[in-house]
């Protein structure tokens, strides 16, 4: 097992944010900072602090880093890392943060290893045994999942789904099971066929969110059948223009999904008891889902 320490400040008001926090062995820090995914306003006194105390950032686009980075009147020295040299620079950033330099990771938007790059860069750092921090922020997909009303409690983030049709359309289908949310990052190109490869996958009346331009100006959030999204976005071509996560109410629990004992106590219930009531004490007693138990209750008493 490894561990790495750091002394975190508390609650950090500017006044306090002059210094980074000092690793226990005099070694740098990985600092993996959320930057915006559109409006520049989501930047954080601390995310401004560490981009400016860092001795280096490696950034997925360096000249759209320093955008941002001028944008915030911060003129640290950037480098790139990005999906293509990223295992390349590894060697350089532990020699950094071993000799004491502190390295902030940034991606073009977002939060970094979220469908972006520095997954081999935290992992190895993590194994020499040396501190990364997170300073969180912006994240489409949680975001998206914030509004979109869709249960949340249980959610699958399958990033981009694959190119190629063939390949698409058995990734969907093998997900049409799947009874939590699930969220999808997709393009202008696409959009419209992975709604029908959905439609294809999960059926006419999954009800979908689409979240377009989370924080910009055309922000935009769809709900409905993936039929009727289908049809909106073929009617009004806006619609499928910018960056999009697309969310999928999960699919149904069947009624077999219920545990032998929750079913034993619902029924035992139902003897003494309405099929409601006896529905929310067994799901309360099961975590199961009141709705499912009484429709299983409601279909017992049937036959
Ligand atoms: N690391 C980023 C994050 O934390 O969300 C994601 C990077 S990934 C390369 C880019 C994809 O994220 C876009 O194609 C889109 O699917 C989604 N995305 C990023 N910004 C968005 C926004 N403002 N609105 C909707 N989706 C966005």
């Amino acid at each position: 097992m490894q561990t790495s320490e750091t002394t975190q400040q508390d609650s950090p008001d500017s006044s306090e944010l002059s210094d980074l926090p000092q690793s226990s062995n005099g070694r740098g820090s990985l600092y993996v900072v959320a930057t915006p995914i559109g409006n520049l306003d989501d930047v954080s006194d601390r995310m401004r602090h560490i981009l400016s105390s860092v001795s280096k950032i490696a950034a997925e686009d360096t000249r759209r880093t320093k955008r941002l980075l001028s944008h915030i009147n911060v003129n640290t020295p950037c480098f790139s890392l990005h999906d293509h040299n990223e295992r390349q620079k590894l060697d350089y950033i532990v020699q950094l943060l071993t000799q004491g330099d502190s390295i902030a990771l940034v991606s073009d938007a977002g939060t970094p290893l979220i469908s972006d790059p520095g997954y081999p860069l935290v992992n190895r750092v993590r194994n020499e045994g040396l501190a990364v921090i997170p300073v969180p922020g912006p994240c489409a997909l949680i975001s998206a999942l914030s509004v979109a009303g869709l249960p949340s409690d249980r959610f699958l983030f399958e990033g981009f789904l694959p190119a190629k049709a063939s390949a698409r359309q058995s990734y969907l289908t093998a997900l049409a099971e799947e009874t939590g949310t699930l969220i999808f990052y997709e393009s202008s190109h696409r959009i419209k066929q992975s709604l029908a490869d959905m439609q294809l996958a999960f059926g006419e009346n999954r009800h979908i969110v689409i979240a377009r331009e989370l924080t910009k100006t055309f922000e935009t959030i769809l709900t409905g059948s993936v039929v009727e999204l289908i049809e909106i976005l073929d009617q009004d071509h806006n619609q499928s223009k910018g960056e999009f996560v697309v969310l999928v109410h999960g699919a149904e629990k069947k009624q077999s999904d219920l545990t032998p004992e929750s079913r034993k106590l619902a029924r035992l219930l139902n003897e003494h008891l309405p099929g409601k009531q006896a529905a929310k004490i067994t799901a309360e007693m099961y975590g199961e889902k009141k709705n499912r138990i009484y429709q299983y209750l409601l279909e017992d008493n049937e036959q």
